[in-house]
């Protein structure tokens, strides 16, 4: 399904990915370990096409979209929630969820509420006064109004209270079992219990594979 071959990403004269290759195929979760400065979230922006500059291949249901502007790869399906979440934070739950919407606005919407029961009752209110594990439930929630088709979450669980932790696990779980590819970069150990496989990275170079 997802396809990424000798991926190599520098900033300015730095590089920061050296050669890095992986798949996800469908229905898989795979998780994406290392330590901060890895190049974890360099690897999820670069299969988005947010990377300044990039050699390599990545393909994505058969199709090269290694030169595709970002916005021309979430149409095809990529699903991307950075690390800081990116929400309009003086929009209202409802106004970040709408912006987002693709298709059938009030089926999308019915369907990541009873993804996100929490966010039901919130929906009036401005981003900016969320917990930071409300605001993540959002970040996902928005990106799945847009109807993707594979999930690429940088630390979906950081930094935030363990109920909401557990909250935000299941629910991603619950998508994997609706059979929903996943890529998700993670430190902390949560989703890497329930994987197909965990990748790790060091210094910008792949490591050891493990099926848990
Ligand atoms: P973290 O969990 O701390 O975000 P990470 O594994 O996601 O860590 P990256 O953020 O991808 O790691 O960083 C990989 C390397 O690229 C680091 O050396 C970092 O300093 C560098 N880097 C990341 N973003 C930029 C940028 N915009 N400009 C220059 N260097 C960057």
């Amino acid at each position: 399904m997802l396809e990424v071959r000798n991926l190599n990403v520098w900033y300015g004269a730095a590089q920061a990915l050296f050669d890095v290759s992986l798949q996800v195929a469908a229905g898989e979760l795979v998780v994406l370990q290392g330590l901060n400065g890895a190049g974890k979230s360099t690897l999820l922006q670069a299969i988005m096409g947010m990377s300044p500059r990039t050699t390599g291949t990545i393909s994505y249901q058969n199709k090269s979209i290694e030169r595709w502007e970002p916005h021309r790869r979430a149409l095809i399906g990529l699903g991307y929630v950075a690390e800081d979440r990116r929400l309009f934070t003086g929009l209202t739950v409802r106004e970040n969820l709408h912006l987002a919407a693709r298709g059938d606005v009030s089926a999308r919407e019915a369907q990541v509420l009873r993804l996100f029961p929490a966010l039901a009752s919130m929906l009036d209110r401005p981003s900016s006064r969320m917990s930071g594990g409300e605001q993540q439930m959002l970040a996902i929630a928005r990106t799945l109004m847009t109807g993707p088709k594979l999930l690429l979450l940088d630390e979906p669980c950081e930094g935030i209270a363990p109920m909401l932790v557990v909250a935000i696990r299941d629910t991603l779980l619950a998508l994997k079992r609706d059979g929903m590819p996943m890529l998700v970069a993670e430190q902390n150990h949560i989703l890497a219990a329930h994987a197909d496989r965990v990748i790790t990275l060091a210094a910008g170079r792949l490591g050891a594979t493990v099926s848990p």
